[in-house]
């Protein structure tokens, strides 16, 4: 079954590749967005929202001096840069793709806006959301779970860079399960389950809204889990 509109979640880290430099990696994020217009080809609506991590958490980089909430719009602010070099690499591979931003700054960005974000994916252009949901004390994984409901879509997908979700850490245990499937009850309780922020679950949770937790970097990742393929873990 093939979903109509999906929320890929990307976190910053991944737009810098895996060479671990840190920053953005052109390269990568020049295939990422080949990636992301097979999607668009296949008729799928897709909602991109960005995280900061390749610049700057929030958590992390408060103290010293620095303010818990200055440091977070900070951490917004580097989406924004994200979702600058996502949309331009995204225009230059022929995706027609739409700026928005939960922080204001028109000069670069649209606000983000319910309506115009679905008439753009209707349209066929990929709508890229920035800053979060614009308040601090909150993550990115938090805001994909707002605007997925926000905007009616009927899918997260949460690209990372393991394959799925494990029955234990395998980094640490070789013989870790990978599994197909598992409850948001088992997703929130379980600490061992890191794959996204619990408050982002808990809200997918409550609304019944499923998360596929997925490798994100191999050819055709993204439209097997957008074309509802078995890929990943589902959590639902
Ligand atoms: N952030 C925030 N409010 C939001 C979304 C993000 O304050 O609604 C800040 C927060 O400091 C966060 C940073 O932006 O650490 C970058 O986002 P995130 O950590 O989610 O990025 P990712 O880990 O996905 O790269």
């Amino acid at each position: 079954m093939t979903y109509k509109r999906v929320l890929l979640k990307l976190s910053g880290e991944q737009l810098a590749g895996s060479d671990g430099s840190g920053g953005i990696n052109p390269e990568f994020v020049g295939w990422l967005a080949k990636e992301i217009k097979k999607v668009t080809a296949a008729g799928i609506q897709v909602v991109i929202v960005v995280g900061g991590g390749n610049f700057l958490r929030g958590a992390t980089f408060a103290g010293h001096g620095i303010d818990r909430a200055t440091a977070d719009y900070m951490g917004m602010l580097a989406t924004v840069m994200n979702g600058l070099a996502l949309k331009d690499m995204l225009e230059h591979s022929g995706q027609p793709t739409r700026l928005q931003t939960n922080v204001h700054m028109n000069q670069v960005a649209e606000q983000f806006i319910r309506l115009r974000a679905i008439r753009h994916l209707e349209k066929g252009r990929v709508v890229v959301v920035a800053g979060g949901l614009g308040k601090p004390y909150l993550t990115t994984d938090t805001a994909s779970a707002s605007v997925a409901l926000e905007l009616g879509c009927d899918v997260i997908l949460k690209a990372t860079k393991v394959d799925g979700i494990y029955d234990k850490d395998p980094n640490k245990f070789p013989d870790a399960v990978k599994l197909n499937a598992v409850s948001f009850q088992e997703s929130v309780e379980n600490d061992s389950i890191m794959v996204m922020d619990k408050a982002a679950l808990g809200l997918a949770m409550e609304q019944n809204m499923p998360v596929i937790v997925f490798r994100l970097g191999e050819d055709d990742n993204i439209l097997k889990a957008a074309q509802g393929e078995a890929i990943g873990t589902k959590v639902s």
